[in-house]
């Protein structure tokens, strides 16, 4: 597993608070459970901030006890809530949660989500006298700087419990399926789960789609003798409505192909062993971050370690793994 910082404690806290935000991922739960205990342990106070920003906005909030995360490990979705804040992106709004911070005592904040929810905690951090630490928490494994997300793992296994389902009866009718995964503008969670499944295609954003040649592709196996069933696993942001259109030009072909979009499926359920154990040790870390003095970082595993990557370096850019896409494709029949 991941070798945890050991940075020195400098910084006295009374008060933090902790809040999800953006699209929810297994491992939530695990990682404010951790940062609690932690906190706690330490003597600090904290505070669980609900719905994301918006709750930080409207002093929603209530303090959080060693008991108050007790039995939420196994559990998907987090007991905080989450939301989507536009408001958030406003300045002027973000003048207001550090004054309701300052006005509860709250000298630190960690917020767990995505792309979108780093964002809002850099500016935060740089507009305002307020420790802020950001975990990476997504399903689609796309945040710049880290190779590991929490929830990942847990949704690239959710998906291939289904597509080996799906799989016995695509050999039982000899049928394709054309499998919709989750992942936003990114092929990482399409990538990693036609790698883990075998598929016969994986089709992400990251590389050019050829409907046509696709389906030629495939009349060609099917001449040949092979290619009668199949998993084809698309990326939800490979092209708007490609599976749909694909399936038509299957259809066109003579093939009767089979869609299954595995949608929200794909976010919820008990986090697995890894994402339990990453979210621990990163909630645990972004405590002991605040405590060495940082702020604007992001608790980040590289390799094998857990570092302190500056939000100022994450934002806004894209994370390529053009290997793995490569592999992806060498490994199509
Ligand atoms: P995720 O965190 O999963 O990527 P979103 O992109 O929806 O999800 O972002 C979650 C929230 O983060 C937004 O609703 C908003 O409150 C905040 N956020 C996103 N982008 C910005 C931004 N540019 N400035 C400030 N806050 C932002």
């Amino acid at each position: 597993m991941y070798q945890l910082p050991s940075p020195s404690a400098i910084r006295s806290l009374d008060a933090i608070g902790v809040l999800t935000s953006g699209g929810d991922a297994p491992g939530m739960n695990a990682a404010i459970r951790a940062l609690v205990r932690t906190a706690l342990n330490q003597g600090i106070k904290v505070y669980g901030i609900h719905r994301g920003y918006s709750g930080l906005l409207s002093d929603d909030m209530r303090r959080l006890y060693s008991g108050s995360v007790s039995n939420i490990i196994q559990r998907g979705g987090t007991i905080l809530k989450s939301n989507r804040c536009e408001a958030f992106k406003d300045p002027l709004m973000r003048s207001q949660a550090a004054e309701v911070l300052k006005t509860n005592g709250i000298q630190a904040l960690v917020c767990i989500g995505g792309d979108g929810t780093l964002t809002g905690a850099h500016w935060l951090a740089c507009e305002h006298d307020i420790a802020v630490i950001g975990v990476p928490c997504t399903i689609d494994n796309d945040i710049h700087g880290t190779d590991d997300s929490i929830g990942f793992d847990t949704a690239v296994n959710t998906a291939l419990g289904a597509i080996d389902r799906i799989r016995d009866t695509a050999l039982s009718h000899e049928r394709l399926f054309l499998v919709e995964v989750m992942g936003r503008d990114s092929g990482f969670l399409a990538t990693q789960v036609g790698i883990a499944c075998g598929a016969e295609m994986t089709l992400i954003p990251e590389r050019k789609v050829d409907i046509g040649a696709i389906a030629s592709t495939l009349a060609s196996a099917r001449r040949k003798g092979h290619g009668s069933s199949g998993i084809i696993v698309v990326a939800e942001g490979a092209e708007p409505g490609l599976t749909v259109r694909l399936a038509d030009r299957l259809r066109q072909c003579g093939e009767e192909p089979r869609i299954c979009i595995l949608g929200h499926i794909q976010r919820g359920g008990s986090p697995s062993a890894h994402d339990r154990v990453l979210a621990s040790c990163m909630g645990a870390t972004a405590v002991n971050y605040l405590l060495a003095g940082s702020s604007d970082i992001m608790v980040a595993a590289v390799g094998r370690d857990l570092i302190a990557a500056p939000l100022a370096d994450i934002i806004g850019r894209r994370k390529h793994d053009p290997r793995l896409y490569d592999l992806v494709m060498q490994l199509h029949k």
